[in-house]
């Protein structure tokens, strides 16, 4: 004889409605959160026995379909989003866009991240457009226990048990924590070993400090670290660093920050602030939570140069350029001593 509370279960899962059961392969737009917790995604949605496609990095072309698709305010990084939105949605069954609600008004995510979907489709149903869009509310950053059953309903109305929707979420933490492990030690290496070199012959190591979309996006951020390489300098990245160590570090920053990402980006910099020359801080126009810690973490940061780059959809990078150069040249002529003595 079955226990009334697993009756009550069957019956509230025979009742739920699996409207993505059909939906054989899942688009992944390559953009805002998926550069931060993408692994985990792909993960969640294999284990479940779908494909996952992910859409080609951003370019120009991506940018357009995203600006065509929004309104002028929206920052750059999610016109780039509707962008990949818009690559993806003929060529999969559905697009996965999640919500991110973190667990109360001081864990919590930028409103673009937790609006999303209704963004999505309020962008296309004006450009009297269609897209099938997979949303879910996600209680990443809150409490395991109501992430996993974020993670469980999600994979419900993909037609999925409770049992296989826990195991799929289980195989998603693994491989997110495996990939934020393997970038964290990959970086802490490079910092070992550049510090066990004589220090001039050390190359400068610049820390950019920007959400992992705007870091990591070849049309956002890739002129500005194609051109800290192209002087010479080793790259670290504030988001390749543990992020619970971050996190605790940041509360020497500030006790009200609210927001998780920025969080963890400036815990990173007070970690790595003596293992590099410089700081680059680079944010998305117009990116309403960098704004803010951008300017307290330039006002903060003692005894390092900092640059503070915003990025449009420029049409060409040569500012960017030039403004990385000189700073390359400010950083050198310190590392021999200053202006004075260089
Ligand atoms: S944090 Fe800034 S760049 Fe990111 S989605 Fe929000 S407004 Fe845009």
């Amino acid at each position: 004889m079955p226990s009334a509370r697993r009756v009550r279960r069957a019956l509230a899962a025979a009742a739920a409605p699996a409207p993505f059961a059909d939906a054989r392969v899942i688009g992944l737009p390559r953009a805002l959160m998926a550069y931060r917790l993408g692994a985990k995604w792909r993960a969640f949605f294999e284990e479940l026995g779908r494909e996952v496609r992910v859409s080609e990095p951003s370019d120009r072309g991506v940018f357009e379909r995203g600006q065509a698709l929004s309104v002028d305010e929206c920052c750059l990084a999610s016109k780039l989003f509707l962008g990949h939105v818009d690559a993806l949605a003929g060529e999969v069954d559905a697009v996965f866009v999640p919500s991110l609600s973190g667990s109360d008004a001081l864990h919590t995510y930028c409103t673009k991240f937790q609006a999303l979907p209704d963004l999505v489709r309020s962008a296309f149903a004006l450009a009297g457009r269609e897209v099938r869009v997979l949303d879910a509310l996600l209680a990443e950053g809150g409490a395991e226990k109501d992430e996993r059953a974020s993670y469980v309903e999600l994979a419900a109305r993909l037609g999925a048990t409770r049992r296989e929707g826990e195991r799929a979420w289980r195989a998603a933490c693994r491989a997110q924590r495996d990939r934020d492990a393997s970038l964290a030690r990959a970086q802490a290496e490079l910092v070992a070993a550049s510090s066990r070199l004589p220090r001039a012959e050390r190359p400068l190591a610049i820390l950019v400090a920007a959400h992992p979309y705007v870091a990591h996006d070849p049309f956002v951020a890739g002129p500005v670290t194609d051109a800290l390489r192209a002087a010479g300098a080793t790259v670290l990245f504030a988001d390749e660093f543990d992020h619970a160590r971050a996190t605790r570090r940041s509360h020497d920053f500030s006790a009200t920050l609210p927001w998780i990402v920025n969080r963890e980006l400036v815990g990173a910099v007070l970690e790595l602030h003596d293992a590099v020359d410089g700081i680059v801080l680079v944010s998305a126009f117009p990116c309403g939570p960098d704004s803010m810690t951008d300017d307290a973490i330039a006002l903060c940061v003692k005894g390092r140069p900092v640059l503070t780059l915003t990025v449009d959809a420029q049409s060409g990078t040569a500012g960017v350029e030039t403004r990385v150069e000189s700073f390359v040249d400010i950083l050198t002529y310190q590392r021999r001593g200053g202006y004075l003595n260089g």
